[in-house]
């Protein structure tokens, strides 16, 4: 255990050298076109370069030879100049090169003159998210929290995160401090639009069982989209099908105001406060405490100082209650 890294690297990253050149133009971008009528679909891996479950689920179906039945698969590795950098000996440095590429999904910056490497993979990949019908983008998270499906919250993401129904939680809303996620970029946050994107958190980021997660979020999601059978399905999945979904609407962000932040315990994300009051942390001298009943603690980050986001609450939907 180093210093800087409390959670030990269970997962190996995968060798993307392969999948460098592909038939779509862009590097690191494959698209397997079934030939019949289907939706235009997309799985991302990597937009954060040590999340690796995301790459190890990608390159699974990539081997195994898991290919679209109808309609057209296109995968990517987002962010590969991260990725590649990846040293399991520190393994949070490699998150991203310049910037955070989750946070750049903004027409100032997509048409801006800065130039960093997040911003230059950003704008090469831009046709495909103008394009693609269905987005799902595969993360991991900083805590052993149990996955977590996260969309905006519009109708039309519930009832498809719903059909994926995978992870057992989907949480609505965004609770974040700066900047635009991709599945906030439009036209997926546009009510108007019937593209979809949504991004699943799948475990810590160098657990085992991240990649399980990952590998499974996939398929469901393939499957939702009817281009996978469920035979297919069946014969990879890695982890137990969930029974039921739990929906929750995230409705607090809370970044951290002074120097002198902790939380009240060691939170790893999802637990439940049944009564308005409990002591989430403390913000310099002040205690944060959950502002109603039945509240969800939501991807606590341990790791977070003065400015940023240290976590979201959340409260279950009342279509789930
Ligand atoms: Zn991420």
């Amino acid at each position: 255990m180093s210093a800087t890294n409390a959670y030990p690297v269970e997962l190996e990253a995968p060798d993307i050298s392969a999948y460098r050149t592909g038939n779509t133009g862009i590097d690191y971008v494959h698209t397997f076109d079934s030939g019949k009528p289907g939706p235009d679909a997309m799985i991302n891996a990597v937009i954060h370069g040590n999340e690796l479950c995301g790459a190890i689920a990608v390159d699974y179906l990539m081997k195994q030879d898991i290919r679209p039945t109808r309609g057209k698969l296109t995968v990517a590795f987002v962010n590969p100049e991260a990725y590649l950098r990846f040293d399991p000996a520190h393994p949070t440095k490699t998150r991203f090169v310049d910037e955070d590429m989750n946070r750049v999904w903004t027409p100032e910056r997509l048409n801006g003159s800065d130039s960093t490497v997040e911003l230059r993979r950003a704008r090469e990949l831009l046709p495909l998210y103008d394009r693609v019908e269905r987005l799902l983008d595969i993360h991991s998270m900083g805590t052993y929290s149990d996955p977590i499906m996260l969309i905006h919250g519009l109708e039309k993401e519930r009832r498809f995160t719903r059909q994926i129904g995978y992870p057992a939680m989907i949480a609505c809303g965004s609770g974040h401090v700066e900047g635009l996620r991709l599945i906030e970029y439009a036209p997926f946050n546009d009510p108007a639009s019937d593209r979809i994107a949504c991004l699943v958190e799948c475990g810590q980021h160098w657990a085992k069982s991240s990649a399980d997660v990952a590998i499974d979020t996939a398929l469901q999601y393939l499957h939702a989209l009817d281009m996978i059978s469920a035979e297919t399905l069946a014969a990879h999945r890695h982890t137990a099908p969930v029974e039921a979904v739990t929906v929750a609407d995230v409705t607090h962000g809370y970044a951290i105001r002074t120097d002198d932040f902790f939380f009240a315990e060691n939170f790893k994300g999802l637990e439940r406060f049944n009564k308005a009051g409990a002591v989430i942390a403390v913000d310099g001298g002040e205690e944060i405490v959950t502002p109603y009943d039945d509240c969800i603690l939501v991807m606590p980050n341990h790791r977070a100082v003065k400015g940023q986001r240290a976590f979201r609450l959340a409260r279950l939907s009342e279509a789930a209650v």
